[in-house]
């Protein structure tokens, strides 16, 4: 039996939250920090010590001996340094616990060691980071005991953002800004404040931890650079929300425990489509917060499998022929006070508002549809987006039939006055049927998809930060609503005006709507006929960071400086060219050390027994005769390729940093390795399995 968990009683206990605060902090003290934390006011720095203190002693009683700034550089992964809290010993050898508030507001890392992308020269070597006060700190338990964790961004000496939470901070003021404008139009005047709200659904693979360390390639690069498909794959459905066996189940409950007990509201858990896969999905949260908690729950995820002997996989494409793991970005904007603007109204004239930010949304996705494919450009994706595997790498609206139906009739007749759900409905006389529950077809096969109140961006990959997408999609939409109220606000009749403008976005953007098959080859023709982009590498979406438009967008709301898309271009193309040079060696290594000596092991062992058997008795031994003849001409086509995999890889070493770099990794050394897969692959299918230096695709995800 397992042991009893009350939820309600460990949900947050190891969050400095809210009510932590109220307890714990002296009034005044907690007044003057929630409206740092409501408004972004600056904060004394007489507050700030009392807040440290408060919070060290609280960490204390949990059993924290150190603190860290939790921060998440250009790496991809999260990044801390502990530092305990203790005082220089006293004179007589004792010594004290110390937290200021200049500790909790600012740290100094060492910067030279991140990635900068040129921002900053190395013997520049200064960084701050700066605490997140919206975030909540929170104690993290684990094998170095206990750490309370601060929330921070990431800046160079000069300001610049080195940094994923930075931009999504100052991205969540710029759609702040424009969403307050544009829901006071409407008349709302009890909103202060509108959030984009973000889920981020986690995917992930568990494998035998003994397995994986006998896998070089899964150790060096986090997905398997070989392997042959075994004779089962996910072609019978049977792991999607299949029962979830004992052994997994009990790595779910250890993972959620330690999820509540940091403020992470992990709510769903259910088997993947792959064999191995598994899924986990919180509930929303303000986006700043909930890419916190993302990354809390893939560094959970991988450490609570150590303690059950598996090894959790976060790589978008661990095993090729099966499907791999991606994030899907839940994202809508709310209200302070609860209003959700991506929810169809209840009266005509939330209708017309819920219209005129939907229109707006096709025109920010439209307008700026690389920019979205770029931010969840990854190493890892190239292998999901645009390569047969949800989503396509085209970005489209899917609206569903009902929205979609609504959008025709006002790009069509200026009205709609029907729906299709019957009813009348005429926008602004009547309301709109209430979408959440035509849940009739949710489209699997867009990237972007309206599902009742919110929108899901189905692209980003499983180990990447949500940080990107969600600067992209607050900036571009803060974009269309400022062009919305610069034209409405000026209106001499705000009906008539909004009408128009609703109709004007839906025409001139409905190309970007799609509610047919994404994964079909008519739809990659339609949507190049549409002029849509069909950008299907990494390589080929970095470049989008910084097009004029791109630069203007971020410019003009802050986002972004010029100077920093740069620097982000920089990091992006050195990013891809070491990861594939690191899977590049990695296969080099294997095939060099392992496969090769494998399979003329196997090879004498074939010529041995034909040796043998021909000694014993004059049989037949042309089946022997044939294995060692495919065997060897495999390892021929092997060495070969592993040359040429050695002279390309070489080449690439030499080339200077930057695009072209990339370029040659993408279009010369990709399909090196690829081309160096395949013979290894088929070997595999005929090598005695005992000498196969290395556990199976089916022993990985089968035998968990
Ligand atoms: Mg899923």
């Amino acid at each position: 039996m397992s042991e009893y968990v009350n939820v309600v009683e460990i949900f947050g206990e190891n969050v400095f939250n809210d009510s932590v605060m109220q307890a714990r902090l002296p009034k005044k003290v907690y007044k003057e920090l929630k409206q740092t934390m409501d408004e972004g006011k600056e904060l004394s720095p007489e507050i700030a010590d009392v807040v440290a203190h408060e919070m060290k002693e609280w960490a204390i009683e949990k059993g924290a001996t150190h603190y860290s700034h939790w921060f998440q550089p250009l790496t991809g992964v999260t990044a801390e340094k502990h530092d305990a809290f203790i005082t220089a010993p006293k004179s007589d050898g004792k010594i004290l616990m110390s937290f200021s508030g200049k500790e909790l507001i600012k740290g100094e890392p060492d910067a030279s060691s991140f990635p900068s992308g040129g921002l900053r020269a190395t013997f520049e070597a200064r960084g701050y980071t700066a605490w997140d006060c919206t975030s909540p700190a929170f104690v993290r338990q684990d094998a170095a005991g206990a750490t309370l964790c601060i929330p921070t961004a990431f800046c160079a000496y000069t300001g610049e953002a080195l940094d994923q939470k930075t931009p999504l901070l100052r991205s969540m003021q710029a759609i702040n800004k424009e969403a307050l404008r544009l829901i006071h139009l409407f008349g709302n005047t009890t909103s202060k404040k509108v959030v984009p709200s973000v889920g981020a659904e986690q995917e992930y693979f568990l494998v035998d931890a003994k397995k994986f360390m006998q896998r070089k390639d899964l150790i060096y690069t986090g997905r398997t650079l070989f392997g042959a498909m075994p004779p089962k794959g996910q072609e019978l459905d049977d792991h999607y929300f299949g029962t979830i066996r004992q052994k997994i189940a009990a790595y779910m409950k250890d993972v959620n425990i330690e999820l509540w007990k940091m403020g992470v509201s992990s709510k769903t858990q259910h088997n993947e489509v792959a064999p191995a896969q598994h899924e986990l999905a919180p509930i929303y949260a303000p986006a700043n917060i909930a890419v916190d908690h993302n990354q809390i729950v893939m560094q959970t995820l991988k450490r609570v499998a150590r303690k059950h002997e598996l090894k959790c996989l976060l790589h978008e494409k661990p095993f090729a022929g099966v499907n791999g793991s991606g994030k899907h970005d839940n994202w809508s904007l709310v209200t302070d006070d609860g209003i959700n603007l991506l929810e169809p109204g209840k009266t005509p004239h939330e209708n017309v508002q819920f219209l005129l930010v939907l229109s707006c949304i096709m025109k920010a996705v439209d307008i700026h549809a690389d920019l979205l494919r770029e931010s969840a450009s990854d190493v890892g994706n190239d292998h999901r987006l645009g390569a047969n595997e949800a989503p396509p790498a085209i970005i489209s609206i899917y609206l569903g039939e009902q929205l979609e139906d609504v959008v025709e009739q006002l790009v069509s007749t200026g009205t709609a006055d029907h729906s299709i759900k019957g009813g009348k409905l005429l926008t602004g006389v009547r309301t709109l049927p209430d979408f959440a529950k035509d849940a009739t077809d949710r489209n699997r096969t867009s990237p972007f998809a309206f599902t009742g109140n919110k929108f899901e961006f189905r692209m980003v990959g499983s180990r990447d930060s949500v940080a990107a997408p969600n600067v992209v999609l607050n900036t571009i939409v803060a974009e269309a609503f400022k062009e919305a109220c610069d034209i409405l606000e000026n209106a001499e009749d705000f009906e008539m005006a909004v009408h128009d403008l609703i109709k004007k976005n839906c025409a001139q953007h409905q190309r970007i709507i799609f509610n047919g098959n994404g994964y079909s080859e008519e739809w990659v023709e339609e949507a190049a006929r549409r002029g849509l982009p069909n950008i299907t590498s990494m390589v080929d979406a970095i470049p989008t960071l910084v097009t004029e438009k791109s630069i203007n967008l971020f410019e003009k709301f802050h986002v972004f400086t010029k100077a920093e898309l740069e620097s982000r271009v920089e990091v992006k193309y050195e990013t891809y060219s070491k990861a594939i040079n690191v899977e590049a060696r990695a296969m080099i290594d294997i095939a060099s050390k392992q496969i090769i000596p494998a399979v003329i092991k196997y090879e004498k062992s074939l010529a041995d027994a034909i040796n043998a058997i021909m000694a014993a008795a004059p049989v037949d031994v042309s089946v022997e005769s044939d294995l060692l003849k495919e065997a060897s001409d495999l390892l021929k086509e092997t060495k070969e390729k592993l040359s040429i995999l050695q002279k390309k890889t070489e080449e690439a070493v030499r080339m200077a940093e930057g695009a072209e770099q990339a370029i040659f990794y993408h279009e010369e050394v990709c399909p090196a390795m690829a081309a160096l897969r395949k013979p290894v692959d088929q070997l595999e299918m005929i090598v005695d399995k005992d000498m196969w230096p290395m556990p199976s695709y089916g022993d990985l995800m089968f035998e968990v």
